[in-house]
């Protein structure tokens, strides 16, 4: 069998063993040290901000969870979330004994739409709760129309929840993305553009939410020489272990950014006979996308399902494919959850494929998806 090419895998830089030695060197193996001060400066310098603070937790999941505590959410309220998501996006909401409310995605960027976010905050402050927090996320590394969202948000006074996971290095108009939110989240897990293995972070513009998220991640302990609390803490603050692999991973960022994009150049010149398959593209030039991963969407008629035919194509040359991620209004698991707009969200989920992104794709990996996906289309 021929080697697994996957969708997007670890791709070490070569410096990561050096901090994570040094670490083991000073004894620092612990979920605090140099390393992840080190992480935080150095995401929040890439972040090209001076007024962002950077807190380095546990995972992205844990930082989102941490988002909604910062912004008050609590047992009944309700939260808006993007509904074309990873799940991670809105399972926190439920952790907080609060209620989603899933909102559809507009075709340009597959992220949150504008006009059905309105709509849902209007109806639900008629049916008498204003959602505490919008959570939208930039999927695949393509930031949402920050102007129109953001506009929205500020009209109706509720804050931002970015969930910036799939976007490190992606821009809008020039402000990086993982600095759009009133509260933004990063993910370093082992499928995303740069990783510590697992990870993630909160970015905030107020020092006092990062002092707050940090001390809600060490188990919230008051001031005093015993263990004294007057809040509930959790575990979620990153390993001085783990933020060495981070350190490591921020010198090669800018060069994934690059290679993911030249991935995406590669489908572009792959597809671009074949007008029944479509490349996501950037709308505009305000929109940067680190193309975390290259998606395509796939208009085959009712007779003949391409998208499946592509994907099992590819399984059987051993390179992994996967449909876009299922609406959150779809699941089971949030069956009865309100959800507004119409079917951009589920289409997309209809025609959609995921195809292998990774910066480190070998010419030879390319090759092998060339000539299996070349094979596919001789045949329609
Ligand atoms: C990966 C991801 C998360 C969760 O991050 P973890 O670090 O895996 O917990 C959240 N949202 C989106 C959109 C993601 O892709």
């Amino acid at each position: 069998m021929k080697n697994k090419i996957w969708l997007s895998s670890p791709h070490m830089g070569g410096t990561e063993q050096k901090f994570v030695q040094q670490a083991f060197d000073t004894n620092w193996v612990a979920p605090l040290g140099p390393n992840v001060d080190g992480f935080e400066e150095d995401i929040a310098n890439y972040l090209r901000s001076k007024e962002h603070y950077v807190a380095a937790l546990s995972s992205g999941t844990a930082a989102l969870h941490l988002a909604l505590i910062l912004c008050g959410v609590e047992y009944g309220d309700e939260v808006i979330c993007q509904s074309m998501t990873f799940s991670a996006s809105a399972n926190p909401i439920v952790y907080q004994g609060a209620k989603p409310i899933f909102v559809d995605s507009e075709s340009t960027t597959w992220n949150i739409c504008p006009e059905s976010l309105e709509e849902a905050i209007k109806d639900r402050i008629s049916k008498g709760k204003k959602p505490k927090a919008i959570i939208a996320v930039h999927l695949y590394g393509m930031p949402y129309q920050h102007d129109r969202i953001k506009e929205i948000a500020e009209k109706y006074e509720i804050p931002i929840i970015e969930d910036s996971a799939e976007a490190l290095g992606s821009h809008y108009k020039n402000q990086m993305c993982g600095t759009l939110g009133d509260l933004s989240i990063l993910s370093f897990n082992g499928n995303k553009i740069i990783t510590t293995s697992g990870g993630g972070a909160l970015v905030t513009p107020e020092k006092r939410l990062k002092d707050k998220a940090v001390f809600l991640s060490t188990q919230a302990r008051d001031q005093a020489p015993h263990y004294q609390h007057s809040e509930i803490g959790y575990n979620y603050r990153m390993s001085n272990i783990l933020a060495g692999i981070g350190r490591g991973q921020m010198e090669v960022l800018q060069d994934r950014v690059s290679k993911r994009r030249e991935m995406n150049q590669f489908y572009v010149n792959l597809f671009t006979d074949f007008t029944e398959i479509v490349v996501m593209q950037q709308p505009n030039d305000d929109y940067f996308s680190n193309f975390w991963l290259t998606c395509v969407t796939i208009n085959s008629d009712s007779s003949f399902d391409l998208r499946e035919k592509m994907r099992l194509e590819l399984e059987k040359e051993n390179i992994e494919s996967r449909p876009l991620w299922k609406p959150m209004h779809l699941q089971p698991v949030f069956k009865g959850a309100p959800f507004y707009g119409s079917s951009v969200s589920e289409n997309l989920f209809e025609s959609g494929l995921c195809l292998p992104s990774g910066s480190n794709l070998s010419k030879e990996d390319r090759e092998r998806i060339t000539s299996c996906i070349e094979n596919i289309l001789k045949e329609i």
